[in-house]
């Protein structure tokens, strides 16, 4: 269940587990290509005030390209997050914030989960940290050598 009555949060933490598969809703508009469900686990818990602090962990894996040399890469995320639900409309400014309407009955960590993998998600991956792209003329990959044509040392 990703999304907690805030009567149970009353009484202490409220574990958080559930999955969003590939073409959920809630991720629309990511441009994501999920290759595999998007994994959510955490804890949930009522910090005073009507803020609820959610230890969030989250694991994706993420289908792209290299932007240097257009091989299909796979990201991998796997990382725990704490981030702060409030109604409260001084903190929820701070744009790490997500905001809670005062009347909620529920925090529902889906809306943080999308934020979260478009933040962690680079648009542009790499291969490699060191890949070393296309050839600009030819479109050798220069990752197997210098273009023989087109590489350092040839004029033109
Ligand atoms: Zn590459
Ligand atoms: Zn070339």
């Amino acid at each position: 269940m990703l999304r907690v009555d805030i009567r149970q949060l009353q009484q202490g933490s409220a574990e958080t587990v559930g999955q969003l598969e590939p073409g959920d809703p809630a991720l629309e508009g990511l441009g994501l290509v999920l290759v595999e469900p998007v994994r959510v686990s955490g804890e949930l818990q009522a910090t005073g005030g009507g803020d609820y602090l959610w230890r969030g962990y989250l694991r994706a894996a993420v289908a792209g390209e290299c932007r240097r040399c257009l091989k299909p890469v796979t990201q991998q995320l796997d990382e725990g997050m704490d981030v702060l639900f409030s109604a409260d409309p001084d903190l929820v400014e701070d744009p790490s914030v997500y905001a809670l309407s005062p009347d909620a009955t529920g925090v529902d960590v889906t809306m943080a989960v999308r934020e979260e993998l478009a933040l962690r998600l680079s648009a542009f991956p790499l291969c490699r940290p060191d890949c070393q792209g296309l050839c600009a003329i030819c479109g050798a990959d220069l990752n197997a050598g210098p273009c023989l044509a087109h590489g350092p040392g040839t004029t033109d």
